[in-house]
């Protein structure tokens, strides 16, 4: 058994994560080597996502009881919800002989960075090519105005910690993105 390498991809939301990942989950030679984790997560609901597929939405309450049972790899704040990892998605990678890619925060990154002794741990940070480019992101999701303000505000503090990550993508052409995330990934394994 291999002990399996993470790797971190963070970055703003509305910087394209999610759609670069899924994207590179299609290709063969990434799912299967690759868990991917689902994330905890006390957010709302947003219209096009589903349950059990982009997070498992769930109260606070439950989450804070999951936390207090060591439940979690890794858990953060971000703005005023609760985001966390599941151990048992580690352990699967383990079982499987595959490694483990997730998508959280900045501080979930480095806190997992400096913890997880085992195996090699890869941090990615995509990155939007400007605020504006951000926001008509963010907008595009039609999240309130205040959101939005508050979503900018902790990107601008997110690309400081982005100096501290192994790699940074731009993401300002979707196809050139996925090329080099792929290349990324794949160097890591
Ligand atoms: P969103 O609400 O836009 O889906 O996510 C907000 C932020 O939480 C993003 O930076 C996202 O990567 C991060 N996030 C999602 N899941 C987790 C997780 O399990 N742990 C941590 N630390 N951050 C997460």
């Amino acid at each position: 058994m291999k002990t399996p390498t993470i790797i971190i991809l963070s970055g703003p939301s509305g910087a394209g994560k999610t759609t670069l990942l899924n994207k590179v989950f299609r290709k063969k030679n990434i799912k299967g080597k690759f868990i991917r984790a689902i994330s905890y997560t006390t957010r709302k609901i947003r219209p096009k996502e589903k349950n059990g597929r982009d997070y498992f939405f769930i109260s606070k309450r439950k989450f804070l009881q999951l936390r207090e049972k060591g439940f979690f790899l890794e858990n953060q704040k971000v703005l005023d919800n609760y985001y966390g990892t599941a151990k048992y998605f580690y352990d699967r990678a383990v079982k499987e002989n595959k490694n483990l890619i997730l998508c959280i925060d900045v501080k979930g990154g480095m806190y997992l960075k400096k913890k997880q002794k085992e195996g090699k741990i890869v941090t990615l940070f995509i990155a939007a090519p400007s605020e504006l480019d951000l926001f008509k992101r963010l907008k595009m999701r039609t999240e309130a105005m205040q959101t939005i303000q508050k979503r900018i505000t902790l990107a601008k503090k997110e690309m400081k910690v982005s100096k501290q990550y192994d790699s940074i993508i731009i993401n300002k052409d979707l196809s050139k993105s996925l090329k080099e995330l792929e290349k990324v990934i794949l160097r890591a394994t």
